[in-house]
């Protein structure tokens, strides 16, 4: 192929199907090996767990969803599984989904609770049925009859945060402006073999109004994976990321010839050209491509983006590019 200026081969239909027939197929030889990207602090032990699953024999699946429920049984994380903030009425409902970029294959489960582990479940979705997303009661006894246990999820110290805030004669609700009371494990991996995983699991805003399902749990939302350009995570204002479609859309700029930064910072940017608002919005995105290219970029550095990256055998944490002030 001709080298080309990248921008102008963007812009060209053309070239994006020359790219996805040339380019991607040789992906896979030129891999780094495994690779595990994930957001937030929290990020480095999912993506130890992983990484050891994947070392003693487990899929990219099992590798995903083992990392991600190291976060979900952690209490010390409010915003993810058990001891995640509840909804406004004292419920923990959680949201997770997981999706296979070789089978192009997703599950997911949202308003699920009582089972600390939805990350886990919604894999099962993609195991065990022709469905991709189950929601509430009906994820509840679909879990049950698979042998999850059910529990309280509530910890004391999130019943005493929601006590607190409930007292608040002043509580931020949703019916207003939301604050910062969120945080999503999103993870994006690669075998080194060109198979690619993209998971996220998370107890949404905290006392969210009851029966809100926002970008987590929503496939192409909250992540999306397709071993023949890339995977993505959102994190952040997931409203906001519902009604960009945010993962899927920047695998698509990935497919059209950006980078995974660029891919990054385009969806944040267009949200910004849609409503200047944006600028001051949570919303942090995270892009793996098959060669092992990383992005990360978040809107403002009040919503200062941490990840952590597991490549060639070492876990770094590293902070993502701020794009407006
Ligand atoms: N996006 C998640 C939600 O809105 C929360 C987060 O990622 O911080 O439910």
């Amino acid at each position: 192929m001709e080298p080309v200026d990248r921008r102008e081969f963007m812009k060209s239909m053309a070239g994006t199907a020359a790219l996805a027939a040339a380019d991607f197929p040789s992906a896979a030889a030129s891999s780094p090996g495994p690779v595990f990207l994930t957001t937030w602090e929290w990020g480095r032990n999912a993506n130890e767990r992983a990484a050891e699953v994947f070392r003693s024999g487990g899929s990219l699946l099992d590798a995903v969803e083992k990392g991600i429920n190291v976060v979900e049984d952690d209490p010390s994380v409010t915003t993810v599984g058990y001891g995640g903030l509840p909804n406004a009425e004292g419920v923990v409902e959680l949201d997770a989904a997981l999706m296979d970029g070789t089978r192009h294959r997703a599950g997911s489960v949202c308003n699920l609770h009582m089972i600390k582990n939805p990350i886990s479940v919604a894999r099962q979705v993609i195991e065990r049925t022709r469905h991709t997303t189950l929601a509430g009661q009906g994820a509840l006894q679909f879990a049950i009859k698979l042998g999850f246990q059910p529990q309280q999820l509530l910890t004391p110290e999130s019943l005493k945060k929601w006590m607190e805030w409930k007292a608040n004669p002043d509580r931020q609700t949703f019916w207003l402006k939301p604050g910062r009371n969120h945080d999503t494990i999103g993870m994006v991996a690669l075998d080194g073999q060109g198979r690619m995983v993209a998971g996220c699991s998370t107890s949404g805003l905290a006392f969210k109004i009851p029966g809100r399902v926002a970008d987590s749990s929503l496939v192409g939302c909250g992540v999306y994976a397709d071993d023949n350009v890339g995977g993505a995570s959102a994190t952040g204002d997931g409203d906001l990321m519902t009604n960009y479609c945010t993962s899927i859309s920047i695998v698509q700029f990935m497919a059209r010839g950006a980078s995974p930064q660029e891919a990054c910072e385009e969806i944040l940017r267009r949200m910004v050209k849609t409503d200047s608002r944006n600028r001051s919005a949570q919303a942090a995105v995270i892009a793996l491509n098959p060669r092992g290219e990383v992005g990360a970029a978040c809107m403002n550095p009040q919503f200062q983006l941490k990840y952590a990256l597991w490549k060639n055998g070492a876990n770094q944490m590293c902070e993502g590019k701020a794009l407006y002030e």
